[in-house]
């Protein structure tokens, strides 16, 4: 009679677990906790912006949302929502990445060597929840002279 009993509690514990997941659905972090680690991250972003804003990785040339966007707006970053970009130092640099001359005046980025491809490159990551964004080079236009190598992934753009 226990062992049966006991079979129905398995059954019953294996039942609720199966129904708690949706099949093809990530868990979510709850709307009351702020993403903070990695773990989290990996639940609330998509496998790619995960890749660049996490992992540091580079999409590929020409393939992101936004090399070629045109729009007047605001690219914020895709983790925090901090103004990062503005259109308006947007420029194109034929890279295949959406390229800025500058930053948005008030925000910050933070900036760190990195040497991962065999030269130094500066890195840029959103200066408030430390997403890696890309690269900044000293080849870029007046009145500068950098340009800001940012990955779509780790944007999203407000239309003005
Ligand atoms: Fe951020």
């Amino acid at each position: 009679m226990k062992a049966i009993f006991n079979l129905i509690c398995v059954l019953l514990c294996l039942s609720i677990s199966a129904c708690s997941q949706t099949p093809g659905q990530t868990e979510k972090v709850p709307p009351n906790k702020k993403p903070s680690t990695n773990e989290d991250w990996k639940k609330v972003l998509t496998p790619e912006q995960y890749a660049v804003t996490c992992e540091g990785s580079t999409e590929r040339a020409f393939t992101g949302k936004y090399w070629d966007n045109h729009e007047d707006g605001m690219y914020k970053c895709v983790r925090c929502g901090y103004q990062l970009f503005s259109s308006e130092t947007k420029f194109d640099s034929g890279s295949g990445w959406p390229s800025f001359y500058d930053v948005v005046p008030g925000s910050k980025v933070s900036k760190s060597t990195d040497n991962e491809i065999g030269y130094p490159r500066t890195e840029v990551k959103c200066a408030k929840c430390g997403a890696h964004l890309g690269h900044v080079f000293e080849d870029g236009p007046n009145p500068t002279g950098l340009r800001y190598c940012i990955n779509s992934a780790a944007l999203d753009f407000e239309k003005k």
